[in-house]
């Protein structure tokens, strides 16, 4: 049974179409479908918060923040019914995505994988909000800024995904940030490695998810979502 999971971030998100076009084109046995919030979305969100209150309390601001991946995972939904694909959207909680209590900086402890997995069976492509789980406790949580690369990563480990890809505004994971230096070189395969220092650098994926990763020896691939074409395979060398 082969199982990827994709991953769109919130510039790719800006182009709900494009994403929902990017997923019909994904042929697998089982797909999971990592989102973040639209565009500057999370930005937003806290911006309101912070004219309501000038440290707006943690536990709050979790609850309206992991707001931005449910509107993008119900809007995809509604997009690949349109086209005919059988698909549903879960919540970080309702996906089984367990945290410690840590609000605003939450870790993943646990990933309960029973209902991403019957819905999956059911022939569902599963799209789940990134960026947010939930405590033991059952307080909503979210995992600090740029989560959803953890979330997928996460997910993909949990379910014995072959690979998690992706989805960004550049091909791949370049030597220098290629939209500065018009010289820099695309690294076509990384080790775990070379891809964190390249990642804690120059941000493409979050380097908290390359190493976790690295742990749970997952391979990820990052493909630009204008031309749907890998142009970075992380794996072990
Ligand atoms: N939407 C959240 C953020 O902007 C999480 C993410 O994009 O991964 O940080
Ligand atoms: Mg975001």
């Amino acid at each position: 049974m082969t199982t990827k999971v994709l991953k769109f971030g919130g510039a790719a998100l800006r182009d709900l179409e494009r994403v929902a076009d990017l997923v019909v084109k994904n042929e697998c046995e089982r797909l999971v479908v990592v989102v973040s919030a639209m565009g500057d979305m999370t930005d937003h969100l806290m911006e309101l918060a912070k004219k309501v209150h000038p440290n707006p309390p943690k536990r709050e601001q979790d609850m309206l923040l992991s707001v931005g991946e449910r509107i993008s995972m119900a809007l995809l939904a509604m997009a690949l019914e349109k086209r005919g694909v059988k698909a549903l959207s879960l919540t970080g909680s309702q996906s089984g995505v367990m945290t410690c209590t840590g609000h605003g900086e939450a870790e993943i402890v646990e990933v309960r994988t029973k209902r991403v997995e019957r819905h999956l069976s059911e022939g569902n492509v599963v799209i789940v909000a990134g960026f947010q789980g939930v405590s033991l406790e059952g307080e909503i949580t979210t995992l600090g800024r740029g989560g959803s690369d953890t979330t997928a990563v996460a997910l993909g480990a949990a379910l014995g995904a072959e690979v998690v890809i992706f989805y960004k505004d550049v091909a791949g994971i370049y030597s220098e940030d290629p939209k500065k230096n018009a010289g820099a070189i695309l690294r076509k395969l990384l080790n775990y490695a070379q891809a964190t220092e390249l990642c804690e650098a120059g941000g493409v994926i979050h380097p908290r998810a390359v190493r976790l990763a690295e742990k749970t020896n997952l391979k990820l691939a990052i493909s630009s979502y204008s031309k749907n074409c890998v142009g970075t395979i992380i794996a072990r060398s």
